[in-house]
Parts: structure tokens; sequence; C-alpha cells
């Protein structure tokens, strides 16, 4: 037989209790978008290729190295989508979503695809939570959207996080930046990596973004961006500085902060987490006033802030920050029919427990007494309910806790009942 075929390369199943984490992970973040007037958005997984290409950018690590894309049979280029800003930004100019009175808040959550190196905390699928707020350019809508991020990290008990802040410029402000950068290259580029010489040349804002340790002594002496704002920007992001300081949310300025993708301008902004060793960026963003607009917005209508949370970094990050807590068992009630006569009776008490809100996963009734409790006890059930012909003739069952061992005869009507108490009484 030919060896059974595994999971590619960079991808992994994610197993019970680990999902646990993630539903919890993203409860929290709908029910806190919610709060904040947002709503979800479902774009699709596959985009046209040049979608990315035109908003992330041609020289981007992700749209140069890291996009899964195919031709289809119809030879259109599409790809597994690698994030979904442009993808929102797409559906909102395409439906016209400008249109609508206000801002527009949408959220949206699900996998994304990139072909990097994987290693910890970094993988070729990925799961991102993200908004975006678009309509608009008021710094309130920046502070708004940083203030929402603290909120729910904090949320999380996710203590020990560092919010970094930086303003990249608008439009105006980037042939100077470029500029200046490009100057300030010349006599360093020779020194430094493949990619920084060439895009010294293409798209000099994108050698600060270089990871390579080696470069990073000669990157350090290259201009800033704070350093060349124009006054409209210097006061925007004043304004959102000021906000953030109102609104209690501590930042670090991180001047060489330009994050991986082309189309930010103004405040862009990363949240890292000490506990995720080298890939420790939780959630990354910032604001994209052109976006849209290069999509087919009408001038003014598209500019818009978003953000995009890692989960799988997130849940590795709570989870080592937190006191290990234990994820809920599959079922809080093991059933035991004990013998095919039980089989039917317990299976409609268990459909019974069910209706009444509980939850119950039933074993063979081909088991012995002993083999249903050790399973009871393995899969971390709470109660083993045991139901073997004395107790049919009773209409009772026989109820184990299994943290105590305690052992109760319960008559069938009063089973929710009993169970309802008892977590009550657990729980206070
Ligand atoms: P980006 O879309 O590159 O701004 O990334 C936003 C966030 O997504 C990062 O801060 C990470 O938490 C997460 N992320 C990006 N790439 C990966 C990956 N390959 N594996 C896991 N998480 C990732």
């Amino acid at each position: 037989m030919p060896p059974a075929p595994t999971l590619v390369k960079g991808m992994r199943d994610l197993l019970p209790p680990e999902t646990h984490w993630f539903q919890a992970v993203e409860a929290a973040a709908r029910e806190l978008f919610a709060r904040y007037g947002y709503r979800e958005i479902r774009t699709p997984i596959l985009e046209r290729t040049e979608l990315f290409a035109r908003t992330v950018g041609e020289e981007t690590d992700i749209v140069g190295k890291e996009m899964y894309s195919f031709l289809d049979r119809d030879q259109t280029s599409l790809t597994l989508r690698p994030e979904a800003t442009a993808a929102v930004a797409r559906a909102y100019v395409e439906h016209r979503l400008w249109e609508q009175p206000g801002w527009t808040r949408l959220y949206y959550l699900g996998p994304m695809f990139r072909r990097e190196r994987p290693q910890q905390g970094r993988y070729r699928q990925f799961s991102q939570i993200g908004a975006e707020l678009l309509g608009g350019d008021a710094p309130q809508m920046d502070a708004e959207m940083l203030v929402m991020l603290a909120r729910l990290l904090d949320r999380l008990g996710l203590s020990g996080w560092t919010l970094s802040l930086n303003s990249l410029g608008c439009a105006e402000d980037r042939p100077r930046f470029e500029r200046a950068l490009r100057e300030a290259l010349l006599p360093i580029a020779p020194r430094l990596c493949g990619d920084c010489r060439r895009r010294a040349e293409t798209n000099p804002l994108r050698v600060l973004d270089c990871k390579r340790p080696e470069d990073q002594p000669l990157i350090a002496q290259l201009p800033t961006t704070l350093d060349l704002l124009d006054p409209p920007c210097r006061e925007h992001f004043e304004q959102v500085k000021q906000l953030l300081e109102r609104a209690g949310v501590p930042y670090q300025l991180q001047p060489r902060l330009v994050r991986g993708l082309d189309y930010y301008t103004r405040t862009a902004f990363e949240f890292v987490h000490g506990a995720l060793g080298a890939q420790n960026a939780l959630l990354g963003g910032g604001r994209y006033d052109l976006l849209a607009e290069r999509l087919g917005a009408p001038k003014g209508a598209g500019a818009g802030i978003g953000f995009a949370l890692g989960e799988d970094r997130l849940v590795s990050a709570w989870r080592a920050g937190l006191a290990p807590s234990d994820p809920p068992p599959a079922a809080e009630i093991y059933l035991a029919p004990l013998g095919e006569a039980a089989l039917a009776p317990a299976l409609e008490l268990a459909e019974q427990l069910r209706q009444a809100g509980l939850s119950v996963a039933a074993g063979d009734a081909r088991w012995s007494a002993k083999k249903h409790l050790s399973t009871a006890s393995r899969q971390a059930a709470r109660w083993a309910v045991l139901i073997g012909e004395q107790e049919i003739q009773a209409r009772q069952a026989t109820v184990k806790t299994l943290a105590n061992g305690e052992q109760s005869a319960v008559a069938w009507p009063q089973l929710a009942e009993f169970f309802a108490t008892a977590s009550g009484a657990a729980r206070a």
C-alpha cells in the first residue's frame, strides 16, 4: 500500500479541546465588536490575483513570494486570500456600501493562506479576526478602533500587550519620503540583502520592513516617516494620540513600523505580546485612505482603517499568559445504558436531558459498568448516569458524581432539576 496521505506542510489540524479556545476568542470578539456597532461580512476565500497585486503591493513579501495562486480553467489567475482587507474593500466598492448613511463597520473571521517558512506561530493556513471602519478619515475612527482592540485583549485576560504606533504619512507625503529614503539608501544599499537592494529602487519604504537581522543596524540609520509628515498628517496623528491618552490606552511610538502591506497611509499599528517569542505580533493594522478609491470608490468615500488579529497567536498567548484552566468536557453527563434492554429508555432519557439544556454523551449498551465508569472519567464528564434493569424497574437513575465518587438514586422526572441544582451549587 502507498503511505497514507498526511498533512500538507505548514498546515495543521485543530483538534478539540484546542478548538474550544478558538471558539472562546471568536465569541468574545463577536460580542465586543457588536458593542461598537460592527456587523459581520463574509467574503470568498478565492479572489482574483490582481486584487492583491494592486492593493497589498507587488513588492511585498506576501504578493511577491507567499501567495497560493493558480490558473482557473478559464485561465483567470485566482489566489487563496492571504488577507481580507483588500477583499472587504472590494466588496465595499462592488456593493456600493459607501451609499449607506454614516461610516461602515464590518468585521470578519476566517482562514488566510500564505506560503511562508513554517515555524512556531507562523502557519501557511492561519485564522484572522479583523475589522474595517470605512467611509472617513477622522482621527476619532483610529482611536475608536485602537481602544476597542485594547478592550478586547484586556477582556481576554491578556495582560502584557504593547501597542506600537506610527504614522506613515498621506499620499502627498509619500514622494517626499521616498526621495529621502532613496538618498539615504544610496551609500548603504550595496551592504543590504538582495531584496533590500531591489526595493531601494522600486519601493524604498519596503526596505524598512526587512526582517533580516544583519540588515537591521543599517536600516536603523534611515530617516523615519515621522520626521517628514506634512502639517495635516502631523495634526491627524497628534489627535489620534491625544484621544488614546484620554481613553487611557498606553502606546509606544515605533517610527520604523511600516507593516508588510503597501496600502497603508497615516496611522499604522501593531499589538505585540511578550509570551509569543520571535513571532510576537498579535495583530496589526492601519489606515488606508486610498485603498477603496483605487478599487473604484468615489473620491473621499473610500478612506478607512482596519486591523487583522492572528487568532492562532492570540490563542497561544492567551494560554501562555493565563493560569491553565481546563477546557470544558465534550459532555458534562456520561450516560451508561447497562444492557440492550436499558438502551431505549436510556436514550429517551438522554434526549429529555438535552432538551433541558444539558450535554449528554452515551456509551455502548454492551459495555460493563466498570468500562462505562472508566470511560466517563477519562472523558472528564462531571456525572455518570447508569441505567440498568433495576433502574428501569424503579424508574430511577444511579447518578455518580465523578469528582468525589458520591452516588445517589434520582427519579427520572427529577433528573434535570438534580443536575441544575448541582451545577448551581458548584458555581456558588
Ligand atoms: P498581517 O495581515 O500581515 O498584517 O498580519 C496580521 C496578523 O496576522 C499578525 O499580527 C499575526 O498575528 C497574524 N499572522 C500573519 N501571518 C501569519 C502566519 N503565517 N501564521 C500565523 N499568524 C499569522
